[in-house]
C-alpha cells in the first residue's frame, strides 16, 4: 500500500473486504454497482475538473502558504466580533479532540450524556446572563438569533394583535447593520413589517407586536431602556433585546429589566473569530415561550435507575415533526462551540468572569480618559467596551487611519468620520500604547504611558448587575488546567463518537474529518482574523474561499457559489429566497407555491414557510420513490403558482430517483425552478450531479458530506450552489459588499 497516498488512509474498506460486500449485493464489481444504481440518462460523461489529489504533506505545504498570505492585525472594529483568548486545555481537548468534533446530535442520550453535559452548561451560563430562564443549546449567528426572537415574538401575538393583523416590528436603528439585513430577509416573507428609528422616539401603534433594541448598541453605548420596556409592554408589544454576552457579566441583564426575550452571540467566550466563521448565538425567553422557542433544548430527566440523566427535551417542537407547521428551521446549530463556551465559563467561574469582564470594562475607560487628555471627544455616556470618538476637526481620519495600518491595527470607521473602538479580553496596556501612539501621532501631539491600567468602573451604577451567577457547583470546580481536562475527559467518555466506533446513524451520511484537514483551524492565521478586516489582509483566505467555491460549483455542476449560510436549513432558506427574488424580477412574484415529496427532511417544509412559501405534498411508494403520476398532477395542478420543487437526492431512503430528469422538466415546464436538497451529495460526487439532473439551485451540508465535524450538531456550513440566471440574487453583505439583498448570516462567509 502506498502510504503516501490520502485515500489509501482515509478509505477504510480493504480490498479483502469488498469482494464480500460486492456478493453481498449481488454485483461482481463496484463499477456494476453503481450502473446499477444511478440512472444512465443522468451520469457525468467527463471525470470533474478539479487539481490533482495532494498527498498530507502537500496540503500541510498549501495551507502553510495561504496561511502566510494572512496579516494578522490587532483588530478593534467590534460588531460583533472580538478577538478572544481560547483557553489552551479548551483548544486542546474539546476543539482538537474527534471525542467532540465527530459526535453526532444527541439524539441517543444513553450514549450522548457527555455532550448534553457540556450543552446544558452552556444552557445554564446563557440563562443566568441573561436572567431569564429558558434557552436552547445555541442558534446559528447573532443576525439569524435576532430574526429568530422576531419570529417567536410574532407567533406569541395575543388574540387582539392577531385579529387586528398586527404586523409591525420596531427595530432600534443602532442595531448592528449585519443583524439589521438579516432582520430585512427574514421579515417580509412571513409579511411582517420593519419600522426603524430612534427607541427614545419611537410611538407604539396597535400595528406593532414587538420590538428590538442592542445592548449596548451597535456604537457601544449603553442605554437604559426601562422607561421603553414597560411603555412597550402597557401595550403588549413584546421586546427583544441583542446583548453582548460578555457585557451581561458587569451589566444588569435584560432579563431584570423586563425584556421577552435576549439574543446575541457568545463567540467572545473563547471562541476565535475565524474571519467569522462559525460561534454560537444565543436566544433566552420567558418561560410562556417555551412552545415557541426554536432550536434543540437540553433537559434534566430521571433514567431508569432514578438517577438524573441529560435529554433533548420538548423534541417535538422541532421541524421533523411539525414540517410546515415548524415556526423555525433550524436543525444543525453550533453544538461544538457552545460546548466551549460552556467550558470556558466552567474554567473562569464567575469570579474569572467578572475579572475579565472588569479588566475590558477598565480597559476602554482608561483608553477614554487618555484620548480626550489627546483632544478626541469620546460620545458614549456609558459603555462596556466600546469607544465612539469624534476626531477634531483639523485632525485628518485618513492620515490616522494610515498610521494605524502601519501599527498593524484595525479601527472601525464610520462614514461620518467618527471612529469605534471594541476593546476585548486580549487588550494589555502595550496595545494601549500602540493606541495612543496612533491618535497622538495623528494630532501631532506627544502621549505618556501610565504603568498601569486602574481598575475602575466609568458606568452609572443604575447599569451594574447585583445578581450572582453561576454559582452550582460545576462552574466552582474546575479552575485549574487538570480539574478541567479530567472534567473534559470525564465527560467525553460517557460519549459515543468516531473516536469510539462507526455512528449507524443519520441518513445525512457521515464522512471523514482527517486530522490533517483540521489541523489549519488552530493557527492563528486562521483563527485571529476579524470578519470585516480589510480585503488585503486577508488574501489567503480569499483565496480559500475562492477555490472551494469553483470546486464546489465543478463537483455540482452549478457554478455561482454563495459560501454565507451556516448550515443546510440556511442554505434551503437562502436557495429559496434567491429564488423568491429571481421570480419577483421577472414580474412572477405571484408564485408562492413549493411542491415536496412526502419522504423530504423536515427542515424543507419549515423553510418554504419562513420563506412565505405554501407547500403541496407529493405522494412517496413504499420504498420511499416521490409517485411520479402525482408529481405531475401536482405540478400541473399549481402550474400558475408554482415557484419551485424541493427534492432531495439521492433521496433520504439512499434512492436515486430514475425518474429524476423528467421530474426537473416538469417543473421547468410550469415555470419554477427545481432546488436541490444536497444533504446527500458524497453520493453523487463525481458520478452525477444536480447541474447535470437538471436542477437549479442545490445547498451541501458541508458539514455531513464534505471534511468539515459534526461537532455533536454543528457547526454547519451549508453553501448554496445556483445555475447562471441565479446569480445576481446570491446574497450579499451590508458591511463588506454595500448591499443587504437576501443576507442571511451575520459574516460575509462563514
Ligand atoms: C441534515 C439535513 C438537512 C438540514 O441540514 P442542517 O445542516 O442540519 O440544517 C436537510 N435535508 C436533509 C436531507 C438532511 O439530511
Amino acid at each position: 500500500m502506498d502510504t503516501n497516498n490520502f485515500t489509501n488512509r482515509h478509505v477504510g474498506i480493504t480490498t479483502e473486504e469488498s469482494p464480500y460486500m460486492l456478493e453481498t449485493v449481488g454485483v461482481s464489481s463496484i463499477d456494476e454497482l453503481i450502473t446499477q444504481t444511478i440512472p444512465a440518462n443522468i451520469r457525468l460523461k467527463e471525470p470533474l475538473d478539479l487539481p490533482e489529489p495532494m498527498t498530507e504533506r502537500e496540503f500541510a505545504e498549501h495551507m502553510n502558504e495561504l496561511a502566510s498570505k494572512n496579516e494578522i492585525f490587532t483588530s478593534y472594529i467590534g460588531m460583533g466580533w472580538y478577538d478572544t483568548i481560547c483557553p489552551a486545555p479548551i483548544q486542546r481537548n474539546v476543539l482538537e479532540n474527534p471525542v467532540w468534533y465527530t459526535s453526532y446530535t444527541p439524539y441517543q442520550a444513553e450514549v450522548s450524556q457527555g455532550r448534553l453535559e457540556a450543552l446544558m452548561n452552556y444552557q445554564t451560563v446563557i440563562c443566568e446572563l441573561t436572567a431569564l430562564p429558558l434557552t436552547n443549546s445555541s442558534l446559528l449567528d447573532e443576525a439569524t438569533a435576532a430574526a429568530e426572537a422576531a419570529t417567536m415574538l410574532y407567533n406569541s401575538r395575543n388574540r387582539t394583535q392577531v385579529k387586528a393583523g398586527a404586523n409591525v416590528l420596531f427595530v432600534d436603528e443602532n442595531i448592528f447593520p449585519s443583524t439589521m439585513a438579516v432582520l430585512h430577509t427574514r421579515m417580509s416573507p412571513q409579511g411582517i413589517q420593519i419600522v426603524t428609528g430612534d427607541y427614545r422616539a419611537i410611538s407604539f401603534t396597535e400595528e406593532m407586536f414587538g420590538a428590538i433594541v442592542q445592548y449596548p448598541n451597535e456604537k457601544g453605548s449603553v442605554e437604559d431602556y426601562r422607561e421603553f420596556v414597560k411603555s412597550a409592554n402597557e401595550k403588549e408589544i413584546r421586546v427583544a433585546v441583542g446583548a453582548d454576552i460578555m457585557s451581561l457579566v458587569l451589566l444588569t441583564p435584560p432579563g431584570e429589566w423586563g425584556a421577552d426575550v435576549v439574543f446575541g452571540s457568545t463567540q467572545r467566550f473563547g471562541t476565535p473569530m475565524f474571519y467569522g466563521g462559525p460561534s454560537a448565538g444565543y436566544l433566552a425567553a420567558k418561560d410562556k415561550y417555551k412552545r415557541h422557542i426554536p432550536g434543540r433544548i437540553i433537559g434534566i430527566s430521571k433514567d431508569t435507575y432514578g438517577h438524573t440523566a441529560y435529554r433533548l427535551a420538548l423534541q417535538t417542537r422541532e421541524q421533523h415533526i411539525k414540517r410546515e407547521k415548524a415556526t423555525s428551521n433550524i436543525c444543525t446549530a453550533q453544538a461544538l462551540l457552545a460546548s466551549m463556551v460552556g467550558f470556558y465559563a466552567v474554567y473562569h467561574g464567575a469570579e474569572g468572569l467578572k475579572n475579565i469582564a472588569n479588566r475590558i470594562h477598565s480597559t476602554a475607560g482608561f483608553l477614554a480618559v487618555e484620548l480626550e487628555k489627546l483632544g478626541y471627544k469620546q460620545l458614549n455616556k456609558n459603555f462596556f467596551d466600546t469607544l465612539y470618538i469624534r476626531v477634531p476637526e483639523q485632525i485628518s481620519v485618513n492620515a490616522l487611519r494610515e498610521i494605524a495600518l502601519e501599527c498593524k491595527v484595525n479601527l472601525r470607521y464610520f462614514d461620518g468620520g467618527e471612529i469605534g473602538i471594541s476593546v476585548d479580553e486580549t487588550t494589555q496596556l502595550t496595545d494601549i500604547g500602540v493606541l495612543l501612539y496612533i491618535f497622538a501621532g495623528a494630532a501631532g501631539k506627544d502621549y505618556m504611558l501610565e504603568e498601569a491600567i486602574p481598575e475602575k468602573r466609568y458606568i452609572d451604577s443604575l447599569f451594574i448587575r447585583t445578581s450572582e451567577f453561576l454559582q452550582i457547583e460545576v462552574f466552582q470546580k474546575y479552575h485549574t488546567e487538570t480539574e478541567l481536562m479530567r472534567y473534559i475527559t470525564r465527560l467525553g467518555r460517557k460519549d459515543i463518537s468516531l473516536a469510539h466506533s462507526m455512528i449507524s446513524l443519520g441518513s445525512c451520511t457521515m464522512k471523514l474529518n482527517a486530522a490533517s484537514e483540521l489541523f489549519p483551524l488552530s493557527r492563528p492565521e486562521f483563527q485571529n482574523i476579524h470578519p470585516y478586516a480589510p480585503e488585503e489582509q486577508v488574501e489567503g483566505y480569499i483565496e480559500l474561499i475562492e477555490n472551494l467555491s469553483s470546486y464546489l460549483g465543478e463537483i455540482t455542476g452549478l457554478k455561482e457559489v454563495s459560501l454565507q449560510p451556516n448550515s443546510g436549513a440556511a442554505g434551503e432558506y437562502a436557495g429559496l429566497r434567491v429564488i423568491r427574488t429571481y421570480l419577483e424580477n421577472k414580474g412572477e412574484g405571484h408564485r408562492n407555491i413549493v411542491l415536496l415529496p412526502a419522504s423530504a427532511h423536515g427542515s424543507n417544509p419549515a423553510s418554504a414557510i419562513q420563506c412565505g412559501y405554501k407547500t403541496v405534498t407529493v405522494k412517496c411508494d413504499e420504498n420511499g420513490n416521490i409517485d411520479l403520476t402525482d408529481f405531475r398532477e401536482k405540478a400541473e395542478a399549481n402550474k400558475e403558482n408554482l415557484a419551485a420543487a424541493m427534492i432531495t437526492h439521492p433521496s433520504t431512503h439512499g434512492i436515486f430517483e430514475p425518474d429524476i430528469k423528467e421530474m426537473c422538466d416538469i417543473i421547468h415546464a410550469c415555470g419554477a425552478q427545481v432546488y436541490m436538497d444536497g444533504a446527500n451529495m458524497n453520493a453523487q460526487v463525481g458520478l452525477t450531479n444536480p447541474g447535470v439532473i437538471g436542477a437549479d439551485v442545490c445547498h451541501l451540508n458541508l458539514h455531513k458530506t464534505f471534511a468539515s465535524p459534526h461537532g455533536g450538531g454543528g457547526p454547519g456550513v451549508g453553501p448554496i450552489c445556483v445555475a447562471d440566471h441565479l446569480r445576481p440574487f446570491l446574497p450579499s453583505h451590508p458591511v463588506l459588499w454595500g448591499s443587504e439583498e437576501n443576507t442571511v448570516s451575520a459574516a460575509p462567509f462563514r
